[in-house]
């Protein structure tokens, strides 16, 4: 109940920037979602927010590549949503890249108000090396992640257990980890509301 309160504020759309001069002033508390292309990101945002226009700004040609900011304006105090560019995309070429890694780099290290990353995983796929880079620049930075699988749908029951608790269990060496494991589907609506509690929780410490 109150997860669903949170979202269903007025949300808004209200910076773009592939620069890192250019990123809007530290105001609301940030909270992160990151992953490879094709994760499911989009849909988990929609999803979250129960708005469809939100993420689909994000997939405006041009926005892609860019961290996309949005406020979000429950009745208690108003945070901010940051839709980061999606990594891993094959026929994004070397340059691009290297821009990408630097823009999340800098973002990741001078946000004090940045709350939370969320690393969207594919539940079919696991984590992959590029998860692992990601995962791996986050420790180095110190900014506190948790992992969500998208696509909990598509796994059996067990397999989907047993993905859980792989990934929980090589988190636990991980020092910038929340290692609870959150699993999610946005076709089935499952472990939405978790994530809003997780938010929520985060809000208020
Ligand atoms: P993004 O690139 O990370 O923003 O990913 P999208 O949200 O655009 O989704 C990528 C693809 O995954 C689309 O074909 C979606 O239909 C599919 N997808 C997204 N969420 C789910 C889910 O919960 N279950 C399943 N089975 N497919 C999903």
């Amino acid at each position: 109940e109150i997860g669903r309160r949170l979202f269903a504020g007025p949300a808004e759309f209200y910076w773009a920037t592939a620069k890192i001069d250019g990123l809007p002033p530290m105001q609301d508390m940030e909270i992160a979602f990151a992953g490879r292309s094709n994760v499911g990101k989009s849909s988990l945002v929609n999803a979250l927010t129960g708005r469809n226009t939100l993420a689909r700004t994000s997939n405006t040609p041009g926005r892609t590549q860019q961290l996309n900011f949005f406020r979000i304006g429950p009745e208690w105090g108003q945070f901010s949503l940051v839709d980061m560019p999606g990594y891993g995309f094959a026929a994004v070429g070397k340059e691009k890249v290297a821009a990408w890694t630097r823009l999340i780099q800098d973002y990741l290290r001078g946000r004090a108000s940045l709350a939370r990353v969320y690393v969207l995983i594919d539940s079919r796929h696991g984590v992959k090396q590029i998860d692992t880079n990601v995962l791996d620049g986050l420790d180095r930075a110190a900014v506190s992640y948790q992992v969500i699988l998208t696509k909990a749908d598509a796994l059996k029951k067990s397999e989907l257990e047993a993905r859980i608790a792989a990934i929980r269990q090589s988190l636990l060496r991980r020092p910038a980890a929340f290692p609870q494991v959150l699993a999610t589907s946005s076709r089935s609506g499952a472990g939405v509301e978790e994530v809003r509690a997780a938010v929520v929780q985060l809000m208020r410490e």
